[in-house]
């Protein structure tokens, strides 16, 4: 397979977002595990975050080179050092941030010159690329970093606006021309997409909705027996041409692999198996909410007290470092949970865990890749969406696959995540951890492994992509 693909070679850029660069990565190293030369673009302050993660893909042999280009933070009034969405202070500078991407064209197309490759693999968020890519008369391939569920739901919504039907934030609405009957209520999305408000963001979703329009289509993390229904909407309906690759994350197969995702473990991976060793299979409940959201002190007590209540064992990853003090944390907590729960201050080895088969519920805020890990790991989900495309994500995991429970929240926030009490956490928490809706996602997880492996779909979609893209080299 390698000698017939030298030919090609993939240029990526993804978004400077872990839920972006994590994925675009194992996208990478699967095409690199074919042969195919691949550069990854990204700045330097996220180069570790690549880095890391490609040292154990290095001893295969597989070509990945890595470039950086500078970062305006401060040309875009963003505090020196902000160079990933993780890092943004405050939510009024998420306008600053996709202002500065914006700066990103001119470099990254000084690359394309220099290294004229045979496509690009972009990140939804920077629509400019489609333009640069045609300079160069290459085809640009948008990755949204989200399933096809969420992608047509908000396709849907954008087009028919059926929030402006209702009377209140609280009354539903059927999402139109989506297939299952979705009912949502305003409530579950932002201001700028109820507003005809035009400010930086909406102009950039904007832009990026007509970008892809003009790409050439649209490279999914998730896999086809997954999301059917709506991979086949998004392409006959909606005119997008995809090709479903995932579960990226299955790529990873060895612990190293599985640790090395992201930023550095805030634990030791050894200690963190040898815990989980110590625990009976499904029987720990694995809470993390991603690489953004956050909680204040008061949700986090109340988590803490459903988690007491509960009688779980778990594994709770809480975005602090160890410096900031414990003072939300009820007295004695940790103590009186030794041995039965664990606190991960920082950045947890996500995939590690979820595929420990000790782990059987994973509380989670539905972002796609932890939601898609989850069910590639076969734990059942509480769903706590907070922002983003998250409640379109919950709606996939609960309604139309059923292997969730939602804990109850309605409201879309940026990063603070709405309040929910301690006896609603407990609740969903006691019904994930029970057998049946474990049994479900463990079909799921089945096949995500079968489509990944050599011959499944997501394979053979992998395979018709090089060979589409191939073809045009010639
Ligand atoms: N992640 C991780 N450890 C953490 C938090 C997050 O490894 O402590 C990884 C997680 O496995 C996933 C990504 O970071 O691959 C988060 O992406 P997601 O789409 O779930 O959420 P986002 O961070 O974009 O809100």
């Amino acid at each position: 397979m390698a000698s017939e693909n030298h030919k090609l070679h993939i240029f990526f850029f993804p978004f400077l977002a872990h839920g972006h660069i994590i994925p675009t990565i194992d996208i990478a190293k699967l095409f690199a595990s074919r042969g195919i030369k691949i550069t990854i673009v990204t700045t330097p302050l996220n180069l570790p975050l690549l880095t890391t993660s490609l040292e154990t893909h290095k001893s295969h042999g597989h070509i990945i080179t890595i470039k950086t280009i500078p970062f305006p933070s401060e040309e875009a009034g963003l505090p020196q050092g902000c160079e990933n969405a993780d890092t943004i202070p405050s939510p009024s500078l998420f306008y600053a941030f996709f202002n500065a991407t914006k700066l990103l064209q001119q470099p990254l197309e000084q690359l394309l010159l220099e290294d004229r490759p045979n496509c690009l693999i972009a990140g939804s968020f920077y629509p400019w690329a489609t333009d640069s890519a045609a300079k160069f008369g290459i085809p640009r391939i948008v990755f949204h970093g989200t399933g096809s569920f969420a992608m047509c739901a908000s396709e849907s919504l954008n087009l028919y606006q059926p929030y402006k039907n209702v009377s209140s934030d609280s009354e539903p609405f059927v999402i139109p021309n989506l297939p299952g009957e979705i009912k949502m209520t305003r409530m579950a999305f932002p201001e700028y997409v109820k507003s005809d408000d035009d400010n930086e963001l909406t102009r950039v979703l904007k832009e990026s909705r007509e970008a892809e329009l003009r790409s050439y289509g649209v490279v999914v993390n998730s896999f086809y027996e997954l999301d059917q229904v709506y991979a086949d909407h998004y392409s006959n309906v909606m005119g997008r041409k995809t090709w479903h690759v995932g579960p990226v994350s299955l790529s990873n197969r060895d612990m190293k692999k599985k640790a090395n995702r992201g930023k550095e473990a805030s634990i030791d991976e050894e200690e963190c198996l040898k815990w989980l060793d110590s625990k009976k299979p499904n029987s720990v409940l694995y809470l993390c909410f991603g690489s953004i959201v956050t909680f204040n002190e008061s949700q986090l007590k109340e988590i803490a007290l459903a988690l007491e209540a509960s009688g779980q064992n778990f594994i709770w990853v809480v975005r602090r470092s160890k410096q900031e003090d414990d003072e939300w944390l009820p007295e004695g907590f940790e103590k009186r949970m030794e041995g039965k729960g664990l606190i991960i201050r920082g950045w947890a080895p996500q995939v590690l865990i979820l595929d420990h088969e000790a782990v059987g519920g994973f509380v989670t805020h539905c972002g796609w890749n932890s939601t898609l890990e989850g069910i590639s790991a076969g734990v059942a989900m509480v769903t706590w969406p907070v922002g983003a495309e998250q409640f379109y994500n919950e709606k996939f995991v609960t309604e139309v696959l059923g292997v969730g429970v939602p804990v109850g929240v309605k409201k879309w926030v940026r990063v603070v995540g709405d309040s929910v009490n301690k006896e609603a956490i407990e609740k969903a928490v006691r019904r994930i951890m029970e057998e049946e809706m474990r049994n479900k996602v463990k079909e799921f997880a089945k096949m995500a492994k079968e489509a990944v492996e050599e011959g499944g779909s997501s394979y053979l979609n992998l395979s018709a992509l090089i060979h589409e893209l191939q073809s045009r080299c010639h």
